[in-house]
């Protein structure tokens, strides 16, 4: 299953958006969203330092 950003524990760092082999991640209004490129990898988890990123 796809990322999901928890968009209330996203600062904006925009650290995850470097990680992501897909360009799958965007920043709209200040938050990470992931996309429907992505591709389940899971590399964005890890790089989030406040843990806003989840595999659903
Ligand atoms: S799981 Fe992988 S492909 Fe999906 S958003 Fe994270 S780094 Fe990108
Ligand atoms: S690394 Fe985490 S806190 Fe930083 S933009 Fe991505 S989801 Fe948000």
């Amino acid at each position: 299953m796809p990322a999901k950003v928890n968009e209330e524990s996203c600062t904006g760092c925009e650290a995850c958006v470097g990680a992501c082999p897909t360009e799958a991640i965007v920043m709209k209004e200040g938050k990470a969203f992931v996309t429907d490129e992505c591709i389940d990898c899971g590399a964005c988890v890890d790089e989030c330092p406040v843990e806003a990123i989840t595999m659903e």
